[in-house]
């Protein structure tokens, strides 16, 4: 019997192979989607047509009929590597504020304690190491320097945002994925798990679709199928599928956000994006971002405060033959609330860059924003990104949750294992894959 089955190879995936490849453990890890290779998306020629969800062969919508919420748009890069190779490499830790809320051992864990790192230390060491020893906060533009101080002067506690990238000259960059490193004889692409039964003997077998094996079987799993694909393994074990039952119900939060685009016709610039995080600011629950980057003859200024889907106004998962994600009106009051905090803290970016605003009540698409930018060149034009646009889905299966314990491990069988932001007891503003990757050493470091 395979020891370890590790299901799906992107973030939290291919994070966990490569902790039980340090541990020397022996592991197969199964993909639903086929190797298009492992280089990061940024490093290749047809970038922009890659990471455009309408435009890229790999994309695949995480609902077969896709809601108000997680429209057609919101979806996995199905490929060896996931979105591991789409990422933008931002690494923020969650704030002290959330974390507040996750169990006292994970927090403990990921924060250390005097005089011993904790894994946000460790991971943040892997990520230098990985781009050549450079603190992740280290200015990559002449720009970002000057960004840096402009915003310190209007009052913005600001750096160079973190970011596990490495500058390949001409604009092409490349994010950490633990999937360039591990060895091809551990992945089975084109292989989909469909369901994880529990053998009365001990051990799981997996059902597999789409490859030339109908099934394998394991001592213990892992799964790490994004947090909808995790959710819907866990149901299916928990619930058996296609059963008739009532849907049951999981929530998750995502990130809301707001942002401004302003155009600079005259401007100059680098050849690689300009980026400083301007702090998290609490009254708006949120990170504020300011990049800049060269836009046709100009330079594009691009800004915008990410926050919480707070908890309270979680989106609900019903979990069944066809899964379905809802969110309460309560939900949308709270989350509008968000936002108007957001705008306002936009609106006093804006004010400080000297730029006069364009805004409507009613939602605008970044694409919409960019189309009045460039019509309005000095002008910042206000944008939105909605629950599910962010590709930052987490919670359901939380550490120390309903179904999974502080381990990592689901309550119900404990040879299964959890991984990705599904973890997350709470999401807060930052992005989430630094977490993800920390909490793939955790999961691994507890495992027997
Ligand atoms: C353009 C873009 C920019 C981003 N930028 C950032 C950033 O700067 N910072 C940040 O923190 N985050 C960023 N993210 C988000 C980050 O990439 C995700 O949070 C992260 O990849 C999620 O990891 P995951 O392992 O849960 O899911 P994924 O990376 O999506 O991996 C899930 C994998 O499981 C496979 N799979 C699903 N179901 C099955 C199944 N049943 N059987 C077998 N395989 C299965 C999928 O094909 C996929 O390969 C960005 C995302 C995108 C798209």
């Amino acid at each position: 019997m395979l020891d370890i089955a590790v299901v799906g190879s992107g973030m939290s995936g291919s994070a966990v192979a490569a902790e039980l490849e340090r541990a020397g453990r022996d592991y197969v890890m199964l993909e639903a989607g086929v190797d298009r290779g492992r280089a990061h998306t940024a490093a290749d020629p047809r970038s922009a047509d890659l990471v455009d969800p309408a435009r890229d062969p790999s994309f695949i919508p995480f609902l077969t009929r896709p809601g108000t919420v997680y429209g057609p748009l919101s979806g996995y890069r199905e490929r060896l590597g996931g979105r591991s190779l789409y990422w933008r490499g931002i690494c923020i830790r969650v704030e002290d504020q959330a974390l507040a809320d996750w169990p006292a051992e994970v927090r403990h864990a990921l924060l250390g304690a005097a005089g011993t790192p904790g894994l946000y230390d460790e991971i943040e060491a892997l990520l230098r190491e990985w781009s050549d020893g450079a603190p992740l906060t280290r200015a990559r533009t002449a720009t970002e320097k000057e960004m840096t101080g402009e915003l310190g002067r209007l009052g913005y506690p600001a750096v160079p945002t973190p970011r596990a990238v490495r500058d390949l000259g001409e604009g092409r960059w490349d994010a950490y994925s633990p999937i360039a490193a591990l060895p091809a004889s551990r992945f089975l692409t084109g292989h989909r798990v469909s369901a994880v039964r529990e053998l009365p003997g001990g051990g799981f077998s997996l059902a597999l679709q789409g490859g030339e094996r109908p099934a394998l079987v394991a001592r213990r799993v892992v799964l790490c199928a994004g947090t909808l694909g995790n959710i819907a393994l866990v149901d299916g074990l928990l619930h058996g599928t296609a059963n008739g039952l009532a849907p049951r119900r999981y929530s998750i939060v995502d990130h809301t956000a707001c942002g401004l685009l302003a155009v600079d016709p005259h401007g100059t610039h680098e050849a690689m994006d300009s980026s400083v995080h301007a702090g998290f600011h609490p009254s708006a629950r949120s990170n504020l971002i300011v990049e800049r980057r060269r836009e046709g003859a100009g330079v594009l200024l691009d800004a915008w405060a990410m926050g919480e889907q707070p908890p309270e106004a979680a989106s609900t998962v019903l979990a069944g033959d066809d899964m379905e994600i809802t969110l309460e009106p309560a939900a949308e009051a709270v989350l509008s609330d968000v936002r108007e905090q957001q705008r306002c803290l936009m609106g006093g970016l804006a004010a400080g860059l000297g730029l006069p605003v364009w805004r409507e009540e009613r939602y605008v698409s970044y694409e919409e924003a960019a189309a009045r930018a460039a019509d309005r060149p000095g002008t910042a034009v206000f944008y939105d990104a909605a629950i599910g646009e962010l590709d930052h889905e987490c919670t359901g299966l939380e550490l120390g949750g309903e179904h999974v314990d502080t381990r990592g491990l689901l309550r119900s069988s404990p040879g299964v294992l959890l991984a990705g932001p599904c973890l997350f007891p709470r999401a807060g503003a930052a992005n989430p894959s630094l977490t993800t990757l920390a909490l793939a050493r955790y999961v691994v470091q507890r495992m027997d």
